[in-house]
């Protein structure tokens, strides 16, 4: 379907939980942010009937992001469960890769079709602090298992002002050696106004934005970078993702109190 600037909206991204198992410097604060109760996170079922209104609106792409969407219980039987909808050409996921390892053939075996992985550094000190405690092991074996289980990956890596001497190419040359794609992500603050990447491949550029967001807490998003939130009307969610997809704004502004990991970036 087309927005108010006739740009093609065909892209959800869907953020299962807000929850995560990190806490990265550039998306939460070291307290974490207030977690939605458990009784309003979106069931897989209410989840599943949005994918499907979209898909029938035109929308062919899903990403599943978080917080950490492997952080969220069951999280598999929703990649089956999405897997099987008509007109869905492109089932994604985005994760720190932390708790990949262990799924990952599961996770393609139910019909996930690619994976991007946040990962910032290749030293272990640096990746514990970026991330605050976060192991670099445990996110390189994500990598290793879903290139494993057949998973194409791509590494999603913050451009951080501070980047080590020859961590850009370091990590491109890590990312060549088994096998993954990268690309470089411009590091933003959702509460100042929105640039476009730059130099980087991240964020994209707003005159060809193609997504929408559906949150854990119900609420579709026209833009990352925006205050505004449509309520799912479970009585008519296509006219609810055709509302939304109308306020889509020309391009990003700010979006005041929500962290990065509770829209799914
Ligand atoms: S800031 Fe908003 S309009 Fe721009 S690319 Fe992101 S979601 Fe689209």
């Amino acid at each position: 379907m087309r927005d108010s600037y006739g740009r093609e909206v065909k892209y959800l991204r869907v953020s299962v939980t807000d929850r995560c198992n990190l806490r990265c410097v550039y998306c939460m604060p070291e307290e974490g942010v207030p977690l939605l109760r458990h009784e309003d996170v979106l069931s897989f079922e209410r989840i599943t009937l949005v994918a499907e209104a979209a898909a029938r609106l035109g929308f062919r792409k899903i990403r599943l992001t978080g917080g950490e969407p492997l952080a969220r219980k069951g999280f598999p039987e929703l990649v089956s469960m999405l897997a099987a909808l008509p007109g869905i050409e492109k089932l994604a996921m985005t994760t720190n890769g932390t708790l990949l390892a262990p799924v990952a053939a599961e996770l393609k075996a139910r019909g996930l079709d690619s994976v991007n992985v946040s990962l910032d550094t290749l030293d272990p000190e640096r990746y514990a602090a970026l991330t605050r405690g976060g192991r670099l092991a445990d996110a390189m074996a994500g990598v290793d298992a879903a290139l494993a289980a057949g998973l194409p990956v791509k590494l999603n890596a913050v451009a951080l002002e501070d980047a080590l001497p020859g961590e850009h190419a370091a990590l491109r040359a890590y990312a060549a050696s088994v096998g993954a794609d990268i690309q470089f992500i411009a590091r933003y603050d959702l509460a100042e106004e929105k640039r476009d990447g730059g130099d980087y491949e991240r964020p994209p550029k707003c005159g060809t934005c193609d997504r929408l967001r559906l949150l854990a807490d119900g609420s579709l998003r026209p833009c990352l970078h925006g205050e505004v939130a449509v309520a799912v009307d479970w009585n008519d969610i296509e006219g609810s993702i055709r509302e939304a997809v109308s306020l889509k704004p020309a391009r990003g502004l700010t979006c005041t109190g929500l962290a990065v990991g509770q829209i799914g970036g």
